[in-house]
């Protein structure tokens, strides 16, 4: 009987989920490494199952096992229930999420050398879920109080939210940047904020920064405001190296770093906590391509080359790793995003196949 090494709750997520999920276990038991796969299932498909997007079932099984890989998982917009992947993070004080963008050789991009690592708050913030309704009571009476406090009169069809930034947070995730820096031969970390007009906030978080980056001497630290970043990444992304943000920023500079190498079909990612971490694509269920095979799982095998190294397999992961970049380099069997001419584009699970034939050499 096979040894199992590493028990993993597996969470295939919807939309293109399930076809990029499948597809990286194949790569990873490929890899030689033992897994035994826990199955759990979030979202939509657990509401219907289990009158609930987010079961006890799967935060058990993940509590238990300490990591999940996991597919992307749809969020209705505007009405039903609020983000299940927000949720997870939130409920598993998942406070940080690494994302490592570079280009590997043979993506179709302008910028050569970006090799970038963001690191995003993961738990507050306007992600905070403390939203007020136009014409809620307490909306009503947050507006009375803003007015008596402050003397400021914000109209009275507004709807708010609130924007929570507290030191507490921005200490661990700062901590979180310079540890990693220091563990993976960084040399410098960037904390990006707006507190030229967040005094308070977005102050809190870059004041903190400067007291956390005083304990690591070793790294460079800097401080950029977040509309600047967005301009300098573009102009010259090789002048990054690790980025800490508070959550929202973090969002949309991931985004934009996805574009610079690329694609948003090879950008990884990892929500981690002190003792649990939970691995998935920096990218979304995309519902329009669901079922066809046709999406990219590069993203969500890198992002199990990233548990791999989480697991103490870096051998494995290496050559996982390894294996991908050929497959990009060669350009043959890559998916749509990655062609010049779509037309040539194979599949999801070919990609996977042409992954596990350069493993198996
Ligand atoms: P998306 O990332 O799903 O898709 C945007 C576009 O990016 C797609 O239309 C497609 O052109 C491209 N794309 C994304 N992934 C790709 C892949 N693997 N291969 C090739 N092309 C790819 O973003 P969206 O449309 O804004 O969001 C769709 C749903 O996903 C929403 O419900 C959103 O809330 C959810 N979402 C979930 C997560 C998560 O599970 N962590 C993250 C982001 C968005």
């Amino acid at each position: 009987m096979a040894i199992v090494k590493h028990r993993v709750t597996f969470i295939p997520g919807d939309g293109i989920g399930p076809e990029v999920a499948e597809a990286t276990r194949r790569v990873l038991e490929a890899t030689g490494v033992k897994f035994q796969w826990d199955t759990v299932i979030i979202g939509s498909q657990a509401q219907d199952k289990f009158g609930t997007p987010l079961p006890d079932q799967a935060l058990q099984s993940i509590r238990k096992n300490k990591v999940a890989l996991k597919g992307p998982v749809t969020t209705p917009i505007g009405t039903g229930f609020r983000s299940v992947n927000v949720a997870l993070r939130q409920t598993l004080d998942l406070y940080a999420c690494l994302r490592p963008y570079k280009v590997y050789p043979g993506m179709n991009t302008p910028f050569q050398d970006v090799d970038i690592v963001v690191v995003r708050e993961n738990t507050e913030d306007l992600y905070a879920g403390i939203e007020f309704a136009r014409d809620d009571s307490g909306t009503r009476q947050l507006l009375d109080f803003v007015l008596d406090t402050t003397g400021k009169k914000i109209r009275k069809d507004s709807a708010v939210s609130l924007k929570v930034i507290s030191q507490t947070a921005s200490r661990r995730i700062v901590k979180f940047a310079f540890e990693y820096a220091r563990q993976n031969g960084r040399k410098k970390v960037t904390a990006v904020h707006k507190a030229n007009i967040l005094k308070f906030s977005d102050g809190l978080f870059l004041d903190t920064a400067r007291e956390v980056a005083k304990e690591y001497n070793d790294i460079e630290f800097g401080d950029m405001l977040v509309d600047t970043t967005c301009m300098e990444l573009v102009r010259k992304p090789q002048l990054f190296d690790v980025l800490v943000l508070p959550n929202f920023y973090g969002d949309f500079i991931s985004e934009l770093c996805a574009g610079l190498v690329g694609s948003m079909g090879i950008a990884p990612g990892a929500n981690i906590g002190d003792e649990i971490a939970v691995f998935e694509p920096t990218h979304g269920s995309a519902p329009k391509y669901a079922g066809q095979n046709k999406a990219n799982p590069m993203a969500t095998m890198l992002s199990g080359v990233m548990m791999l190294r989480y697991l103490g397999e870096k051998d494995s992961a290496d050559r996982l790793e390894s294996a991908i970049a050929e497959v990009i380099a060669e350009g043959k069997d890559v998916t749509y995003d990655l062609k010049l001419d779509p037309a040539t584009a194979v599949g999801t699970s070919q990609v996977a196949d042409a992954v596990i034939e350069k493993l198996k050499r």
